[in-house]
């Protein structure tokens, strides 16, 4: 039914401005063509309760279409750390309790790693994009990004656990390297790239256009 329309709007739902520039670009989604869920008065923010990535993608970008009757595409990421089973996983944001508080989920991720001296410290971030049509059909597309959890941070670029997160084959955290760079191997990228082919069979998504360059 939506083989190779003209790219329809498609609406985000995020309310974050910078994520809304970066997916744009990643996506290959004409600017003109992206909403943001603010652009909708009234537009739902759910609860994340999923117990994955995928889940909490869906259910936002669900809550986003239906109300707003267009296709809507959300994102959903966090970092799984091998030696604890995968936390904090989907409670990234909220780790150590307030949602945000990105200090304090790196103390307590670092508190936890001290408790259990010679485990290994890898980790990965993960990021699922969903889509979803109008007509509720549904499409999700994974990334991941490994490395390595550093015993002090490193860097004050990016947010969350950028300072501690060593990306495999490179000696700079994600919070010592400018966006344009993380852009280019992140977990989201990496979302993004499977997206793309998941729209291309949907639609006519085009080429990024040169270097995301932030705002
Ligand atoms: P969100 O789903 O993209 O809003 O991310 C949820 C949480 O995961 C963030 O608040 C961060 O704690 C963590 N996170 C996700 N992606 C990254 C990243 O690229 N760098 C650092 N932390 C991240």
């Amino acid at each position: 039914m939506y083989k190779n329309p003209d790219f329809p709007m498609i609406v985000l739902a995020t309310r974050n401005k910078h994520k809304l520039a970066e997916l744009s670009f990643l996506l290959g989604i004409p600017a003109k063509l992206l909403r943001s869920a603010t652009d909708f008065e009234g537009a739902p923010d759910p609860e994340e309760t999923g117990a994955t990535f995928a889940e909490n993608a869906l259910i936002k970008a669900r809550a986003i279409s239906v109300f707003t009757g267009e296709w809507a595409l959300a994102d959903d990421s966090g970092l799984e750390v091998d030696a604890l089973g995968g936390a904090p996983g989907v409670l990234s944001a909220r780790y150590a309790g307030n949602h945000g508080n990105d200090a304090a989920n790196n103390r307590l991720l670092l508190e936890k790693l001290a408790a259990m001296p010679g485990k290994p410290r890898t980790a990965h971030f993960s990021c699922v994009i969903a889509l979803v049509a109008p007509d509720g059909s549904e499409y999700t597309a994974r990334g991941e990004c490994p490395g390595t959890i550093l015993h002090e941070g490193r860097g004050s670029n990016g947010f969350g656990y950028d300072p501690l997160f060593l990306p495999d084959g490179y000696d700079k955290t994600f919070a010592e390297m400018s966006t344009e760079v993380k852009c280019n191997f992140s977990h989201r990228a990496a979302a993004a790239t499977a997206m793309r082919q998941i729209m291309g069979t949907i639609f006519s998504p085009r080429e990024p256009q040169g270097i995301f360059r932030g705002k």
